[in-house]
C-alpha cells in the first residue's frame, strides 16, 4: 500500500472545443479520470474509416506521433507507447490535427422510405424515446407507498407532457401476474402466474405489445396514462424479475436511451429470480440501449444486491427513499439524457506504465490497456483510474526505450460506442503529461477532487465484492495522503479534502459495520456474507460517484 501513494495529481491539461466548452477529461500523475460529457458535443476533428492502431500495442495514431520517411517513400511510424516500427501509408491532411478525434466506422443506418414518409407525417418526432414505469401493486405496496408512487408519476407524466410531448409513457405492474398497461389505449397484456418463469413468452409479449400499447407521445395519451395511474391497486406477491424483463422489452422498441424505472418494495417471490436471469436481462436492455432505474423504500428489503446486476450493466441509478423524497428521484433519473449507447472504453497507457487496483480480467497488454463496458452513459459518468510505473525488472526487458531521456509519456482514452442516430463511432482523446520528479512540486498542483472521487470510488469498488476491510483501508490511506502536510495546501485543496469526508462518511460507517458484522458472523469459505439493501445501495452509488455527485453532498 505505501508504494501507491507516493505520487500526486497535477493540474489537468484542458482542451478547448469548437463550442469554448472546456473538455472535461482530465489526466494527472497518478490518477486519471475520463468524463464521459465529452460525447455531449462532437469532436472538431472527424475522421472517416478506421483509426490506425499500432500493430504491437493497440495504441491509436495520433496528432502527437510523427511519422518518417524512409528509403523508397516508406511512411514509418514508431508507436509512441511501445517504440513498435509500424509501416503505414497516411496522407497528410489524414493526420490527427487535434487531440480528440471522432471516427465513424458506421454510418448512421439510412432511412426507409416507410420511415421517412412517418418522419415527415409526424415531423420526424416519433423518434423521442419511451420512459416506462415498472411498479410494484404487490400487497405491501397498499396504501401510502402505492399512493405516493402515484402522485410521483402523475407529476411526470405532467412534466413530461408539457416539457417533452412526443415521449411515450407506460405502464407495467407486477404483483402474482405481470401487465403491460403501456400507455393505456390498448387491451391490456396478462403474463399469468404459469408463464412468470417463460423469458422468452414475457419478452415477445412486451416487444409485440409495443407496437400497439406504446406508439404514441404522452401529448396524445395522456388522459388514458393518467387513468391507468388512477386504476394501480396492490395485492398478492411479487413477481419484480418478470415485470423487470416485461418493462424492458416494452421500452426496448423506443429510441435508444429509453429508460425503465423499476418501483418496489420486496424482494422477487415469483417467476424468473436468479443471477444468470438479471445478467441476461442486462445484456438485452444493454443492446437496445434501455437504462434501468430501481427505487426501493427506507426499512425494506428487495434484495439490491442481486438486481443490481442490471442497473450496472445499463449504467443506471439505485435508490432507496423515503416516501417523502420519491418524487425529486424520480426526476433525477429523468433529468439527464443518455448521450451513448453500447459504451465500451480503453484506456492505454504508455508500456512503461501499468494499471493497478483494477480487475485482471479487464486488463490487456501486459496490463497496459483496460477496457470498461459502460452500457449507456450520460454527462454525468465519471470515471477514474489508477496507474504506477512497472517495476525495474519489468522496465529492463522492455528493450530501445531509456527511460531516463523520456519527457514525456502520451496516454490515451478509445471510447467505442453507438451515437443515438445508429451511427458506430470512436472517439480517440490523446494527452502528453510532463514527467516531473519533483514530488513538492506535483502536490502544490494536485487536483483533489480528482484525488477524491477516485478514492471513493476505489474503496466501494472493493465493498461491493465484499472487502470491507480493505475497502476501508483504501479510504483511510487517501485521507492521509491529503492531510500529510496541511499546511502547505491551498484553500480549495482544504475544501476538497472536507468534500471528502463529507462524501466518504456515511460509506465508510457502512463500511464498518458491515465489516463487524461479517467478523462475528464465519462464513463457509468462498460464501459471501448476506448483505442489506442498505449496504448494497450505497456501494452501488459511491463507486459511481461523479463531479456533479460529489459538489452536490458538499453543499
Ligand atoms: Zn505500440
Amino acid at each position: 500500500m505505501q508504494q501507491q501513494y507516493q505520487a500526486y495529481g497535477q493540474q489537468p491539461p484542458q482542451v478547448s472545443l469548437a463550442t469554448g466548452e472546456k473538455f472535461r477529461q482530465k489526466v494527472d500523475t497518478n490518477v486519471f479520470q475520463v468524463s464521459m460529457a465529452c460525447l455531449k458535443d462532437q469532436a472538431t476533428e472527424i475522421a472517416t474509416g478506421d483509426p490506425i492502431t499500432c500493430s504491437a500495442c493497440s495504441g491509436i495514431l495520433n496528432v502527437y506521433s510523427e511519422i518518417k520517411v524512409e528509403g523508397d517513400a516508406q511512411q514509418v511510424w514508431i508507436c509512441e507507447f511501445c517504440n513498435t516500427r509500424n509501416v503505414v501509408n497516411i496522407e497528410p491532411e489524414e493526420k490527427p490535427k487535434t487531440d480528440a478525434v471522432s471516427y465513424i466506422l458506421e454510418a448512421a443506418p439510412v432511412k426507409s422510405e416507410a420511415e421517412k414518409k412517418e418522419e415527415k407525417t409526424t415531423g420526424g418526432v416519433n423518434k423521442d424515446i419511451s420512459i416506462v414505469f415498472c411498479v410494484d401493486v404487490s400487497g405491501s405496496m397498499a396504501g401510502s407507498r402505492l399512493q405516493a408512487v402515484q402522485q410521483t408519476m402523475r407529476n411526470q407524466i405532467k412534466d413530461m407532457y408539457e416539457n417533452h410531448p412526443d415521449r411515450k409513457i407506460g405502464i407495467v405492474t407486477f404483483t402474482d401476474d405481470v401487465r403491460i398497461i403501456g400507455d393505456g389505449t390498448a387491451a391490456v397484456t396478462i403474463i399469468d402466474a404459469g408463464k412468470l418463469h417463460d423469458y422468452d413468452f414475457i419478452l415477445k409479449h412486451a416487444v409485440v405489445g409495443a407496437s400497439t400499447s406504446l406508439s404514441r407521445g404522452i401529448k396524445d395519451t395522456r388522459a388514458k396514462v393518467d387513468q391507468a395511474v388512477n386504476n394501480l391497486r396492490a395485492t398478492g406477491s411479487t413477481a419484480l424479475g418478470p415485470g423487470m424483463l416485461a418493462a424492458i422489452g416494452l421500452a426496448g422498441e423506443g429510441s435508444p436511451g429509453s429508460q425503465v424505472i423499476v418501483c418496489t418494495d420486496g424482494a422477487s417471490n415469483m417467476g424468473l429470480n436468479d443471477p444468470a436471469f438479471y445478467s441476461r436481462v442486462g445484456e438485452y436492455a444493454q443492446g437496445k440501449g434501455v437504462t434501468v432505474h430501481i427505487v426501493t423504500f427506507q426499512g425494506t428489503e428487495c434484495n439490491i444486491d442481486m438486481i443490481s446486476t442490471v442497473c450496472q450493466m445499463t449504467n443506471g441509478e439505485i435508490e432507496r427513499v423515503s416516501l417523502h423524497d420519491l418524487a425529486s428521484n424520480f426526476k433525477d433519473f429523468l433529468a439527464k439524457p443518455v448521450l451513448a449507447t453500447l459504451v465500451k472504453l480503453k484506456v492505454k497507457l504508455h508500456s512503461g506504465l501499468e494499471f493497478r487496483n483494477e480487475m485482471v480480467q479487464n486488463l490487456s497488454m501486459q496490463n497496459t490497456i483496460l477496457s470498461k463496458d459502460f452500457g449507456n452513459v450520460n454527462e454525468d459518468t465519471d470515471v477514474c483510474f489508477e496507474y504506477q510505473m512497472k517495476p525495474l525488472r519489468e522496465l529492463l526487458k522492455i528493450k530501445d526505450i531509456d527511460f531516463s531521456k523520456l519527457q514525456q509519456l502520451p496516454f490515451q482514452a478509445q471510447i467505442h460506442y453507438t451515437a443515438l442516430d445508429g451511427s458506430k463511432q470512436v472517439r480517440v482523446i490523446t494527452n502528453r503529461l510532463d514527467i516531473s520528479t519533483d514530488k513538492e512540486d506535483l502536490k502544490k498542483d494536485a487536483d483533489f477532487q480528482i484525488l477524491g472521487i477516485n478514492a471513493i470510488q476505489q474503496s466501494s469498488k472493493l465493498a461491493r465484492v465484499g472487502e470491507f476491510k480493505q475497502a476501508q483501508a483504501v479510504a483511510k490511506a487517501w485521507d492521509k495522503v491529503m492531510t500529510r502536510d496541511t499546511a502547505q495546501l491551498s484553500c480549495n485543496q482544504m475544501a476538497e479534502v472536507q468534500n471528502f469526508r463529507s462524501n466518504i462518511g456515511q460509506t465508510y460507517n457502512l463500511m464498518h459495520q458491515q465489516q463487524v458484522m461479517t467478523s462475528q458472523q464465519p462464513q463457509q469459505y468462498g460464501q459471501r456474507a448476506q448483505v442489506s439493501d442498505a449496504v448494497s445501495q450505497n456501494m452501488y452509488q459511491a463507486a459511481r460517484i461523479n463531479k456533479s455527485k460529489w459538489t452536490k453532498s458538499s453543499k
